[in-house]
């Protein structure tokens, strides 16, 4: 069924049998500091000038219109801090389980950024073994041209070998952020239509 993706608990689940709605959670995550929650900010349509105040964990959701047809997304943007706290495992843990596409995010000013979203893919790989899951690696802040440490023939090349979808963005410049989620409702439609058939 059109549901068979969305691995939701109570409510969705009831939703008509008219097929109208579609939900899919897509989880951000990535080194703190590389512009998760720039990006789930664009995704929410909330403007820089209010965004300074907004609570470290949020989740927004959004209906996007793509290739005429209507889904709806709800992007939980994730809180890790610098230094991976021990009781704060479990928020990355919980994370690795719930979402129905991942969105793991690096920073093209560093290194270290994109290095741990390769222990990312990896750990998600592990987790979430048998299921193929949409996951788009993406290398953000790639207006800051001299700061640049990352390729993007690095970038592409990473997510041949993980076997996910890549784009570049810039959160800044609103470059390449609706195309991201645009690619995550597509990347969500290929696998659910593939099992539909
Ligand atoms: P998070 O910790 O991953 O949620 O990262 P934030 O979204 O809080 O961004 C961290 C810092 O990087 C903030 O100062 C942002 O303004 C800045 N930032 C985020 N995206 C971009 C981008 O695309 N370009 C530039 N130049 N700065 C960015
Ligand atoms: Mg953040």
């Amino acid at each position: 069924s059109i549901h068979s993706l969305a691995n939701w608990s109570s409510g969705s689940e009831e939703s008509d049998s008219s097929g109208a709605e579609c939900l899919y959670r897509v989880v951000l995550l990535g080194d703190h500091g590389v512009g998760k929650s720039s990006l789930a900010n664009i995704f929410a349509g909330i403007q820089e000038k209010d965004a300074h105040n907004y609570i470290e964990e949020d989740t927004y959701e959004r209906t996007l219109t793509v290739d005429g047809e209507e889904t709806t997304l709800i992007v939980m943007d994730t809180w890790a801090t610098e230094k991976q706290e021990e009781d704060e495992n479990w928020v990355q843990d919980y994370c690795m389980q719930v979402g129905n596409a991942y969105v793991i995010v690096y920073s093209i000013t560093e290194r270290s950024s994109f290095e741990s979203a390769s222990e990312l893919r990896i750990q998600l790989r592990r987790l979430r073994q048998a299921e193929n899951i949409p996951i788009i690696l993406v290398g953000n802040k790639s207006d800051l041209v001299r700061c640049r440490e990352v390729a993007v023939e690095e970038g592409r090349a990473c997510a041949v070998v993980f076997d996910c979808k890549f784009i570049e963005t810039s959160a800044s410049l609103h470059h390449n952020v609706h195309e991201l989620f645009e690619g995550i409702v597509r990347q969500i439609r290929l696998r659910r239509d593939s099992k539909e058939a």
